[in-house]
């Protein structure tokens, strides 16, 4: 229901509304790409605010999904997209 809002509003402002998979967007360092043994893994860690990398050292906080979540959309992006 949410993509769907999103999505209309996205298309009535000619903003560009990229549907990506979002799986492991919380696992993934965004910083080297990898799934650490560190990195916040389950429902019961869903809670969890903050982490350190334990491949690359980077200190994660809310921001780690939303980079990573930009960067699947990236590619596409990239080469833009034409709304018309
Ligand atoms: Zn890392």
């Amino acid at each position: 229901m949410l993509k769907t809002q999103l999505e209309y509003k996205a298309i009535a402002r000619s903003v560009v509304f990229e549907v990506v998979n979002e799986s492991y967007s919380t696992q993934i360092c965004s910083s080297c790409g990898t799934i650490p043994a560190s990195s916040p893994k389950g429902r019961a860690s869903l809670g969890i605010r903050e982490w350190a990398c334990s491949e690359c050292g980077v200190e994660h906080r809310d921001t780690n999904v939303a980079l990573n979540i930009l960067v699947a959309g990236h590619p596409r992006l990239e080469v833009g997209i034409s709304l018309l």
